[in-house]
């Protein structure tokens, strides 16, 4: 185990998750080496904007910069982008690149993301048939998007759906197909889900439910049309797969750490070897407020358990445990997201979905505030972050009425 803060840090991974626990660390004290090894060929950047502001054009990928030129140079945190670690020997505590070299560690920091979940159908490899995690992926596709292309995208998700909303503001033809009977089935309530379909509709995207993809056809390589179960074709010139990530934890699972759909990670962000720890997408993790393990793909999430490491390392106290959250934009709807559901909540609508601005409670048989989707209604959001966080209890029916503010809601 280390003593002291002037140990050998290895990040593996220089996305928000190891950009951030890099960063911390140095805030927080640690005067040994640090060594942030990215496979991309940028310093750590923001994905969030890759589907909204970034394929507008509103940003440039300049902006997205986790941090200024410079600032890990000034920090002696050393930032070798580009180069992919391809094992983990825990027995010898190092690391081996791609380059044949080895950097040894006396604490190693997996934080290597997720990756796309691959669609295996004939003619994905096709031109035309593209995927987006990265700055390059943007670019691409943003270049690709001009008015009129017809755009089809595989997957109803969030990152599907905004793609397809800042396609469509681009003046492209758009259809979104879902394989499931309705959009964001695994994250978002049914009537989430609702709203944002007919908001969607109500944009000029089309939107296909139940709609699974086969294969694509193309001519002399290039994509023309997409395949569905139920024999139909649809014609395109660029379709966007989108149908969520897998856990990044090859290295860790073939150096034997413990995985389950994600490198498992205690409450402190620390891995079955007391000298490695993981944070970020590629984990599954505690979340304490819900007494349960979750694998969470989100900002936030990569936030807290860099803290929670840089904390550990650093003597530093514990961050305290807050309520899951992320964020997704689609035309002008912000959508607001806190908390986790179950199938027995119970659900209160406070505000008007007709006038787009409303927020949805999640709450559990014994009253606790559980779940918030909120659109366009930043100050719902913040109240029903604020009440899970310190397990507040509110009765629903004083949610819905509009009469009583919330401040006024919740019981201790
Ligand atoms: P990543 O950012 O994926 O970084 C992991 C890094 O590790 C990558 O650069 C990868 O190349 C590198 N790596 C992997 N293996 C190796 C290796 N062996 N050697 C070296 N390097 C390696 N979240 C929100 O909260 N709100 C949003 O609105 C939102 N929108 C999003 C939109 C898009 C288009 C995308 C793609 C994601 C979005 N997310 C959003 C999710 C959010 O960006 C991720 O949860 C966050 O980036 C996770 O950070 P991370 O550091 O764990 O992983």
């Amino acid at each position: 185990m280390l003593s002291g803060l002037n140990g050998r840090v290895v990040i593996v991974g220089a996305g928000h998750a190891g950009g951030t626990a890099a960063t911390l660390l140095r805030q927080y004290g640690w005067t040994g080496a640090i060594t942030l090894v990215g496979a991309e060929a940028r310093p750590p950047y923001q994905r969030p904007p890759l589907s909204k502001g970034l394929m507008l054009g509103k940003v440039t990928p300049q902006e997205l910069q986790l941090k200024p030129e410079g600032f890990y140079a000034e920090r002696q945190i050393e930032l070798r982008t580009g180069t992919c670690v391809t094992r983990v020997e825990r027995e010898a505590q190092r690391v081996l690149l791609e380059t044949g070299e080895a950097l040894a560690y006396d604490h190693l920091i997996l934080a290597t993301g997720a990756r796309l979940r691959p669609l295996p159908v004939p003619g994905i490899d096709l031109a035309g048939v593209v995927s987006l995690r990265t700055d390059v992926d943007a670019l691409r596709l943003r270049a690709a998007v001009q008015p009129g292309t017809r755009v089809l995208v595989v997957g109803g998700g969030y990152i599907g759906l905004e793609a397809a909303a800042s396609a469509r503001t681009l003046g492209a033809e758009v259809c979104v197909l879902e394989r499931e009977n309705r959009l964001m089935a695994r994250v978002a309530s049914q009537e989430l889900s609702a709203f944002v379909t007919g908001y969607a509709r109500s944009k000029g995207v089309a939107i296909e439910l139940s709609a699974s993809v086969v294969g694509f056809d193309g001519e002399q390589g290039q994509v023309r049309s997409a395949r569905l179960a139920d024999g139909r074709s649809l014609p395109c010139d660029l379709a966007l797969v989108g149908i969520g990530v897998l856990a990044e934890q090859a290295l860790a699972q073939e150096a034997g750490l413990v995985c389950e759909d994600g490198v498992v990670v205690d409450e402190e962000a620390l891995t079955s070897d007391p000298r490695i720890s993981a944070i970020g997408d590629c984990t599954r993790r505690p979340v304490v407020l819900f007494e349960r393990n979750a694998r969470l793909e989100s900002v936030h999430n990569a936030m807290e358990q860099a803290k929670q490491v840089a904390a550990r390392l650093c003597g530093k106290p514990q961050p305290v445990a807050e309520a899951p959250w992320t964020w997704s934009d689609q035309f002008d709807l912000r959508l607001q997201i806190a908390g986790l559901t179950s199938p027995d909540d119970q659900v209160a609508l406070r505000g008007d979905t007709a006038g787009n601005a409303f927020a949805i409670f999640h709450i559990s048989p014994q009253g606790l505030l559980r779940a918030v989707e909120a659109v366009n209604a930043p100050m719902d959001f913040a109240f029903a972050r604020m009440a899970i966080g310190k397990r507040l209890r509110t009765p629903g029916v004083r949610l819905s009425d509009p009469a009583i503010p919330l401040k006024d809601v919740a019981i201790a």
